[in-house]
């Protein structure tokens, strides 16, 4: 048993995770990266599998040694290992109402390359869309085959109902595109790369969660995602709440009045209707296709103090989050809300009449004592980007056995050509 191919293929992984997420926390990678009895220790591994494991990786040029650390004492120094910058990338792509996104991610948890096109995407064709998302990919592709990095799959974030069920790849409804019924398989086909989907809000909440604190308050929260519609994503314990269909977390179309006007998902009074990007844009006095700058307007009616209608208005957009959110935290037993999109731009204007208010509401600080906890994320504006490609990463890391032969001979899972000489509008960079 104890030299079964299932069981090292299991134990270059755990060594791998080791490495990877030890290494995680940002340009201190020296200061984090753990040595061979390190990882013997996150591991249970004994320490002699753990080198010839370690040597394997570092043989496959998925990992590096880096420097010892200082003032280790006598005897043989302990080299810290890394994970390699640009020995293999996933892609993480995004379809969202105002943009498209490519982003390579390496093991290192570096930017590669990137792309961004802003657009209006609203009742977009979805057929030319994916096309042009397709071309964006392809380049980026290539791009990383010239410089010896290959792109082994890529996760696809999309603002939207998505299922994988019975061998399909699909978008169901993603309502503020207007897109429905999409089959995905052409566009992996396309790509020339597996392809994974999900939520944009659950992709962004488990970027986030990668930034996790050790603490339990800090590792269980709602990430919400908000532009023009509402999304969220659960996370228990730095895992994310999937259910039963990946589609947890529709915190858009919480019922906050059941009388109410009628919400893109069909049903009445949902969250979205009072608290998303046209109810903002409403309360600030704006048309409702006013787009990012109804969040600018929402800062400044929040600032200009009590008693203007824009001021109440941003009220009335605070009073719905705390109404909606109060039944999702207690129905959790979560007290932390991390803000991304509009709402973490919003975040200084929102973050504490929000905490407040779900403070008189969440049985967890009423009875419990415990601090609510209102923040904007960390995980930055292109969180979902992040989170799609470390879909794809996260594989390498549960079982890296099948990519160690990939990492050794670089150029070997070319994409197709890029379709223009233009070349990149941001070439590579680091994180
Ligand atoms: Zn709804």
């Amino acid at each position: 048993m104890a030299s079964s191919p299932e069981l090292r293929e299991r134990n270059l992984g755990l060594v791998l995770t080791a490495i990877c997420q030890t290494s995680r926390s940002g340009g201190q990678a020296q200061a984090a990266a753990p040595s061979r009895s390190q990882i013997a220790r996150l591991t249970g591994l004994h320490k002699t599998t753990v080198s010839q494991l370690a040597d394997e990786l570092l043989a496959a040029g998925l990992v590096r040694e880096l420097a010892p650390a200082p003032g280790g004492g006598s005897g043989r120094p302990a080299l810290p290992l890394a994970p390699a910058p640009g020995r293999l990338a996933a892609l993480g792509l995004e379809v969202n109402v105002e943009y498209l996104g490519v982003r390579a991610v390496d093991l290192s948890g570096a930017v590669a390359a990137e792309r961004l096109e802003r657009g209006d995407l609203r009742g977009s064709d979805p057929a030319r869309v994916l096309a042009r998302l397709g071309r964006l990919g392809r380049d980026v592709i290539a791009r990383l085959a010239r410089l010896g990095t290959p792109v082994i799959g890529a996760g696809l974030a999309l603002p939207g109902l998505t299922t994988t069920a019975g061998g399909q790849l699909a978008l169901l409804n993603a309502p503020n595109l207007g897109w429905r019924g999409l089959d995905l398989r052409p566009f992996q086909e396309g790509l020339g790369r597996p392809l994974k989907l999900d939520n944009e809000a659950n992709l962004a909440a488990a970027a986030e969660a990668r930034l996790a604190g050790p603490s339990a308050a800090e590792r269980s929260f709602v990430y919400l995602s908000a532009e023009v519609g509402i999304g969220a994503g659960l996370v228990s314990d730095a895992a994310l709440t999937a259910g039963l269909h990946g589609w947890a977390g529709e915190v858009g179309h919480v019922t906050v009045d059941p009388s109410g006007p009628v919400c893109t998902c069909g049903a009445r009074g949902c969250l979205e209707v009072y608290a998303g990007r046209r109810a903002i844009a409403r309360a600030a006095g704006l048309p409702e296709s006013a787009g990012p700058r109804a969040v600018a307007a929402a800062i400044a009616a929040a600032r200009s103090g009590a008693g203007g209608p824009a001021a109440a208005g941003f009220d009335g957009v605070v009073a719905a989050l705390a109404a909606g959110l109060s039944s999702v935290l207690n129905l959790l037993d979560v007290t932390q809300v991390v803000l991304g999109g509009d709402y973490a731009v919003l975040a200084p204007v929102l973050a504490e009449p929000l905490r407040s208010a779900l403070a008189d509401r969440l049985l967890a600080a009423r009875w419990g004592g415990a601090e609510v906890t209102v923040r904007p994320a960390r995980a930055g504006a292109s969180a979902a980007l992040d989170g799609a490609a470390w879909s794809v990463l996260d594989r390498v890391l549960a079982n890296p056995a099948p990519h160690l032969r990939v990492a050794r001979s670089p150029g070997a899972a070319t994409g197709p050509a890029p379709g223009s000489a233009t070349g990149l509008a941001t070439g590579p960079q680091t994180a």
